[in-house]
């Protein structure tokens, strides 16, 4: 068991467990929470007290939080010296669930992204986001409410594994002469160099946890998002290894889009069905056609452009929850940045952080707790008064603080 010299474990609560592929969780779970950078600190005193009064509301005192502060990024490094103390890294494995803010990544140099680290580090090798639209919330779209997807993303490997180098450097210049010379390849002399990797490993536990997803959610459709025309052995083995997958272990549950054109004996209603589209295709298709697409499984990189563009169709990165998931292990975070020129002007929007909450509930089996959150949610929402983020996109509606957004989703959950 880890000694921690910055945290504190708080005293009434007990560890999460993990048995037989499956959580244990008391009625007094330790939660390790990481406040985050810029507007993190705002975000989170209106999202925790949104997170007790569900559990409350719930549960009575049968249940309870006990929340765990543990250190990453400016506030670990002004107070401990250290970007990413590992004991930060100790208190997310041996607690199984915690959740974070957003964390500051320099561009171009410094420190490498706390949040890939993380990721990463844990294995935490599913990114997923969920995307729905909000009843009231100015949208872009004409109809967003189509749009009710779930991203799974494949969070350890592809170009965001980080395995690059530097235009110029010596590991460059090693690497390229190394390709040109016993592959017969041109690279411009002089390039920066990113190594791309795919396995079969990796991208088959991704899609399995995908289908399983849809499967114990009553979900219609997984998607296989890929840019496989061009990228043959990467992208293009993501999708057949996703389609071989489905096959050898979900045989009896799903069903492949083709199979489903050609009819007959393997078109079974019931089943989920398998589809894949080329990542370019997938875009056009999620602003024309949303409701054709339930589940999405993806590589790291195309996960992220467009859970992004998708949060954008229902109004945008303020609402949009994210889970880095592995097995038994969780860190639930806002899929926005630290939004650093809002930082403690309680002005943010905290519901990317509440929405987070509400997959970590749910994630724990305390879904009448997520439910009531996403009630108070709603309920906000139509009372038109939100962060300005909504509200300038919301006519008529009145602008409030962050801490007063989290009022309303308290008193929006009904009595
Ligand atoms: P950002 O912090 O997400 O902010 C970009 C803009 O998005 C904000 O100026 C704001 O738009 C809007 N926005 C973000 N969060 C919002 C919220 N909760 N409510 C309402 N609007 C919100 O992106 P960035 O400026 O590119 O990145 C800043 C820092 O965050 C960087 O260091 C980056 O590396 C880091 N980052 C961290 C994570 C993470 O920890 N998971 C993710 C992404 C980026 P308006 O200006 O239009 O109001």
């Amino acid at each position: 068991m880890t000694t921690y010299k910055f945290a504190k474990v708080p005293s009434g609560g007990n560890r999460i467990g993990y048995d037989a592929g499956a959580l244990r969780v008391p009625n007094n779970p330790i939660i390790p929470f990481v406040e985050g950078d810029g507007t993190g600190a705002d975000i989170w005193r209106a999202s925790v007290r949104v997170f007790d009064a569900a559990i409350q509301k719930a549960y009575g005192d049968e249940r309870r939080v006990h929340w765990m502060e543990v250190y990453a990024g400016e506030k670990a490094y002004t107070n401990h010296g250290d970007w990413l103390p590992q004991e930060t890294v100790d208190a997310m494995q041996e607690f199984r669930v915690s959740i974070k803010g957003p964390l500051t990544t320099p561009v171009g140099g410094g420190i490498r992204s706390l949040n890939v680290t993380l990721r990463q580090v844990l294995d935490l090798y599913a990114c997923i986001r969920p995307v729905r639209y909000f009843e009231g919330v100015g949208s872009p779209m004409r109809e967003p409410n189509k749009l009710n997807i779930v991203v799974f993303r494949e969070n350890t490997e592809d170009v965001y594994a980080g395995i690059e180098w530097k235009a110029g450097s010596p590991e460059a210049k090693k690497v390229r002469d190394f390709l040109v010379s016993s592959f017969d390849v041109e690279i411009r002399e002089g390039s920066a160099l990113g190594i791309k990797p795919m396995s079969e490993f990796g991208s088959k536990r991704l899609i399995e946890m995908a289908i399983r997803y849809a499967l114990k959610h009553c979900l219609p459709s997984v998607t296989l998002m890929h840019k496989g025309n061009i990228m043959k052995f990467t992208e293009g083995a993501f999708r057949d290894w996703g389609y071989d997958v489905a096959r050898a272990k979900f045989g009896e549950s799903t069903v492949s889009e083709a199979d489903l054109v050609k009819g007959g004996a393997a078109a079974r209603a019931d089943a989920v069905i398998i589809k894949d589209r080329i990542a370019d295709s997938m875009f056009q298709q999620l602003l024309l056609r949303p409701d054709e697409y339930s589940v999405i499984a993806t590589p790291n990189l195309n996960g992220d452009y467009v859970s992004d563009a998708a949060a954008a169709q229902v109004g945008g990165l303020g609402m949009a929850p994210g889970g880095n998931v592995g097995d038994g292990l969780a860190v639930f975070e806002a899929t926005h940045g630290t939004a650093p020129k809002y930082a403690n002007k309680d002005k943010i929007n905290p519901g990317s952080v509440i929405l987070s909450g509400v997959m970590m509930f749910e994630y724990m089996g305390w879904t009448e707790a997520a439910e009531l959150i996403v009630r108070g949610i709603e309920s906000a929402i139509r009372s038109r008064r939100v962060t300005y983020d909504l509200a300038r996109q919301m006519p008529g509606s009145t602008e409030v603080s962050t801490s007063e957004f989290g009022n309303q989703v308290i008193k929006g959950m009904g009595s």
